[in-house]
């Protein structure tokens, strides 16, 4: 318990003493500026998205918490909008909504430890700050844990999922590139795909993450600290 709570510290003052906007000026989002961002809890309910149409909720992962399928009720009814606004026969394949903090530390600390594998010379500190372009460190406001955040792609009629230029999660090193929302080295198919999802869901007021193409949110710190406001969903554990 200690040792988590050290842990926690340690991160989160990693984060206090770097100017994190760093990599093509994308905004960590555990970025100082974004976690001072003031949060009053709405306390509105979490939703089963498998309630809204046009929006498939993707097979269960292991790296999944028990309720991923939840997010909260705005954001359901926004991403139902924005799906039904796409191309006849595409729907969203809804990869993941709610994550415990307690599945947020595990995926972190596995991430961590890829990285470190990678970039044996890089010091303990670097490694804790790349891993979280692509996971948020486990701290308590964390995105995913708000019910505010999510993660989709596309599918077609068959339920295929559609090219997009890169694969959700994809943690390989050339992964990296292509993941961002706007990466210049993926097929013109993949941006055209993207371009449609980027669309759908930006009508709706959702925030992208630009370090990921599937990550989008509203309510949640990231969210308003783009929108100038307090954000209005805090951690539901
Ligand atoms: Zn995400």
């Amino acid at each position: 318990m200690l040792k988590n709570l050290l842990r926690t510290l340690l991160v989160y003052n990693i984060f206090m003493s770097f100017n994190l906007s760093y990599a093509d000026n994308i905004l960590l989002i555990m970025a100082p500026e974004v976690r001072a961002v003031k949060a009053v809890e709405t306390n509105e309910v979490m939703v089963d998205i498998r309630n809204y149409r046009r929006i498939i909720l993707d097979k269960k992962g292991d790296w999944h918490s028990a309720n991923y399928h939840m997010v909260r009720k705005t954001v359901a009814e926004k991403l139902e909008k924005a799906a039904l606004a796409l191309p006849d026969g595409v729907c969203i394949l809804f990869k993941e909504g709610h994550r415990s903090l307690g599945k947020q530390k595990e995926i972190f600390d596995w991430y961590v430890d890829v990285l470190k594998k990678r970039f044996p010379a890089r010091p303990d500190e670097e490694i804790k700050i790349l891993a979280s372009e692509w996971v948020a460190p486990p701290l308590e406001d964390a995105p995913h844990s708000t019910g505010g955040a999510f993660d989709v792609t596309l599918i077609d009629h068959r339920g295929i999922e559609i090219n997009m230029g890169s694969i959700v999660d994809d943690t390989s090193e050339n992964g990296v590139a292509r993941n961002k929302t706007y990466s210049d080295i993926i097929s013109a198919e993949g941006k055209k795909n993207r371009k449609i999802l980027i669309e759908a869901l930006s009508k709706q007021n959702f925030q992208n993450y630009p370090f990921e193409w599937w990550h989008w949110s509203y309510g949640d710190k990231y969210w308003a600290y783009h929108n100038k406001t307090n954000a209005i969903y805090k951690s539901v554990g």
